[in-house]
């Protein structure tokens, strides 16, 4: 008798239901991105107990004919693609056709659908038994489909252990829909919970519905404090890349990596070599140990991506790593590097993504250059006072750029003293500069300064210290990186490989102030290293630096490392608590503020200065006007 049977169909659907179907939320995502791949505009989402009782998700899309549906419910029955060379072009989100089969193998399915541009026939199918025979009978349902999953594991109790609390469940399913709803705002999303609408978002392609939805979606917080970003590089080996959506500010940092959305394609990932770009951007502004939210878009052409390494396609493999990484890497450094106290916007105002400013009272729109900020949402809009990250680019006069602390003479203070006896001055609040003038200095801590929007707080060693590592670091740029040689060349043994990949990166190393040679077919040996790194352990640094280039084709660690020693003499060459500051060495410090790159936030992430705005004053005071 022979030993080797064929599995059931249920049974194998099972099996492969273990890799995408893994909870609820997995059942949400096969199916949305089904009803997106149909061309829905409007997908309504209803669960219960967390969506293992119930998943109900109806869509407007080109629906199933009823001689179909039993194909849709079929292993290995797709109508995406047919050969493979559609499958190295994928445009749509599914494709293996894997997905309801599966789902129907350890739940009660029911999909429901017409096809017909008119009329209200439809039909009805439902899978049963071993083989998973389908029984069709005619049902009437709009054009579209209605996709029903009930009692998800009822029929594998192994698996239905692995699922935790209904809350927990919840919280999975609805990020699922989140980064659906961020990946497409052209179609209108609504999801409801136990009979609560939790979600309900319409579809809108302008920056204005974006940045509504963004905030709807992420939190209106998250837009006050974010950076609008868009930047387009051409003629790079990997085609043209564009990346484009918002970036938080360094202060409005997280404590958990639960607030980054990356897009590629439109299609949302989780890639190592995408995180490591962005975080690498942040590296010199992000308090440590703490997480950027960000909100972001890459479109590349769809040959230089391959999005079939995985079950359920969160990751992606790029043919040309080594410049993504770089395109992201360089796109957010500059965006973030601009972040500084520029200007202004009158109190209740935002920016919004195209370089608009709304009034969020009058609905006034002005435009202004410069960074875009958000634009969220009614009330919560109009309550919040201009924040750090409202305040963008240029606007009027300003005082020309300080040589320095201290070094303001006696006449000039007097020139302060006419042209500011005090602020703000009728008529002419336009020439206040953006952290405006110092009123005093606080427990030797804080600086007070009055700008045309009411108070600004500075916390004066950490803004001193963020200049004086700025500028530490432009002047080692302008001398260029000093090396000296090692008097014992000092060899490391390392792999084949690092060999390699060190002698590949002869250029880079020597860019770096390091000299490297190959010493064997398993050992290097460094020569030369920068001055700034003569006490720092230089052996480890190499294999960290080729441990990053093996795995994303480029490093920061030597930079980041000589960056460190510059902020730690910064931090210790900057003014102290307890130093008094005359008011014309306040006032200088603010120009210098305005002048310098991520001067937002000190060395460590922590911010430099806040504003507390008339109205907010007057509210303490429970002043009405
Ligand atoms: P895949 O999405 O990989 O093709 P699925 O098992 O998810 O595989 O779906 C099988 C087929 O059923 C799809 O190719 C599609 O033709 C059809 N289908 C599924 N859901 C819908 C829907 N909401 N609207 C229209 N067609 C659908
Ligand atoms: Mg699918």
């Amino acid at each position: 008798m022979s030993k080797i049977h064929r599995l059931s169909t249920r049974l194998a659907n099972q099996i492969a239901a273990g890799e995408v179907v893994e909870r609820p939320a997995s059942v949400v995502k096969e199916v949305l991105e089904n009803s997106l791949d149909a061309g829905a505009t409007r997908v309504d989402i209803e669960v219960e107990a967390g969506g293992v009782k119930l998943i109900r998700i109806r869509d407007n899309g080109l629906g199933i004919e009823a001689d179909d549906l039993p194909l849709a419910m079929a292993r290995h029955a797709t109508s995406k693609i047919s050969s493979l060379e559609d499958l190295e072009a994928v445009a749509s989100l599914g494709f293996r056709g894997e997905a309801l089969a599966s789902i129907g193998s350890v739940s009660r399915l029911t999909l429901t659908s017409n096809a017909a541009e008119q009329g209200s026939e439809g039909s009805s199918a439902a899978c049963e038994g071993r083989e998973m025979e389908v029984v069709t009978r005619p049902a009437p349902h709009p054009r579209g489909t209605t996709v029903e999953v009930r009692d998800l594991f009822f029929n594998t109790p192994a698996r239905r252990k692995f699922l935790r609390t209904e809350k927990t469940e919840f919280n999975h399913l609805e990020e699922v829909v989140k980064r659906l709803a961020l990946s497409r705002f052209d179609v209108a999303f609504s999801l409801r919970h136990n009979g609560r609408g939790i979600h309900q978002l319409k579809a809108g392609t302008g920056q204005v519905e974006q940045q509504r939805r963004v905030a709807s979606v992420c939190g209106p917080a998250f837009m006050e404090q974010a950076i609008y970003i868009e930047n387009e590089g051409g003629g790079l080996p990997s085609g043209s890349l564009k990346l484009w959506g918002w970036v938080g500010l360094p202060t409005f940092s997280r404590s958990q990596a639960d607030l980054q959305y990356f897009f590629v394609n439109g299609r949302v990932i989780r890639d190592k070599l995408v995180a490591h770009a962005i975080k690498q951007a942040y590296r010199d502004v992000l308090y440590h140990g703490r997480h950027p939210a960000f909100v972001l878009y890459l479109e590349v052409d769809p040959a230089q991506v391959d999005v079939n390494v995985h079950p359920t396609k969160h990751e992606v493999r790029f043919r040309d790593g080594r410049s993504v990484h770089n395109f992201i890497f360089s796109s957010l450094h500059r965006a973030l590097a601009d972040v500084r106290p520029n200007d202004q916007l009158p109190p209740n105002t935002v920016r919004t993504g195209d370089g608009m400013a709304i009034n969020t009272e009058t609905g006034e729109i002005s435009t202004q250059g410069g960074l875009a900020w958000g634009a969220e949402q009614g009330a919560a809009v109009a309550d919040a006072p201009p924040r750090q990250g409202q305040l963008g680019q240029g606007f009027g006069p300003r005082f020309s750029a300080n040589p320095g602390l201290g070094s303001q003479g006696k006449d000039q203070m007097a020139a302060y003293g006419q042209l500011h006896p005090s602020l703000p001055e009728q008529g002419r609040e336009e020439d206040v500069p953006p952290l405006g003038y110092a009123l005093a200095q606080l427990k030797g801590i804080y600086i007070l300064a009055e700008n045309a929007a009411g108070l600004v707080l500075v916390d004066m060693h950490a803004a001193h210290e963020r200049i004086t590592y700025e500028r530490l670091k432009a002047s080692r740029d302008a001398e260029g990186i000093r090396s000296q040689p090692l008097l014992v060349p000092q060899s490391v043994a390392v792999s084949q490989r690092e060999v390699n990949v060190a002698g590949e990166n002869a250029e880079l190393f020597r860019a770096i102030g390091m000299s490297v040679d190959v010493a064997g077919e398993e050992a290097l040996v460094i020569r030369e290293i920068p001055v700034a790194l003569r006490d720092s352990d230089v052996e480890q640094l190499l294999r960290d630096v080729l441990a990053d280039l093996i795995e994303f084709g480029s490093s920061e660690r030597i930079a980041a490392h000589m960056d460190e020693i510059l902020s730690t003499m910064a931090c210790h060459g900057s003014v102290r608590a307890n130093r008094r500051l005359t008011v014309p060495e306040m006032n200088a410090l603010l120009r210098d503020m305005e002048e310098t790159e991520r001067s937002g936030q000190c060395n460590h992430g922590r911010p430099t200065w806040t504003q507390l705005g008339l109205d907010e004053l007057d509210r303490l005071f429970l002043r009405g006007r």
